[in-house]
């Protein structure tokens, strides 16, 4: 049975804050389920009896992380002004339609677009 380190506990603790802080706010635009990134890294900590080497393992699963979200470029919402990633088609904050569907050609244009890129009609 290891020696509960009350240094190692306590840095632990702060660099799991810290990291579910940063993973919170740069998945929810991304839609990337923090929680279950958040809970993965509290798994492994605590499996690791918060010794030092449960460092190591926090930072594989945020490279992991890093890794596997979903990539591109974040814009604001044009509803709501939350940031979203912008190739989604709704708002992962306010819910609501960030692109609309071109009624001449069926594109999906960006929601202050008035001019469709593709076919030039209005929308
Ligand atoms: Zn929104
Ligand atoms: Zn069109």
């Amino acid at each position: 049975m290891p020696q509960l380190d009350p240094v190692s506990i306590v840095v632990n603790l702060i660099v799991l804050v810290i990291a579910s802080y940063f993973i919170q706010r740069d998945a929810k635009p991304r839609q990337a389920h923090p929680l279950l990134w958040i809970m993965a890294m509290f798994v492994v900590s605590s499996t690791f009896l918060f010794q030092p080497v449960a460092l190591i393992m926090i930072s594989i699963i945020a490279s992991l992380y890093i890794t596997f979200r979903p990539k591109g470029k974040l814009g604001s919402c044009p509803r709501c002004g939350e940031r979203y990633l912008e190739r989604m088609a709704s708002c992962p904050h306010c819910g609501k339609d960030t692109k609309k569907e071109c009624p001449h050609c069926r594109t999906m244009v960006p929601w202050h677009e008035s001019k469709c890129p593709k076919c030039g009609g209005r929308v």
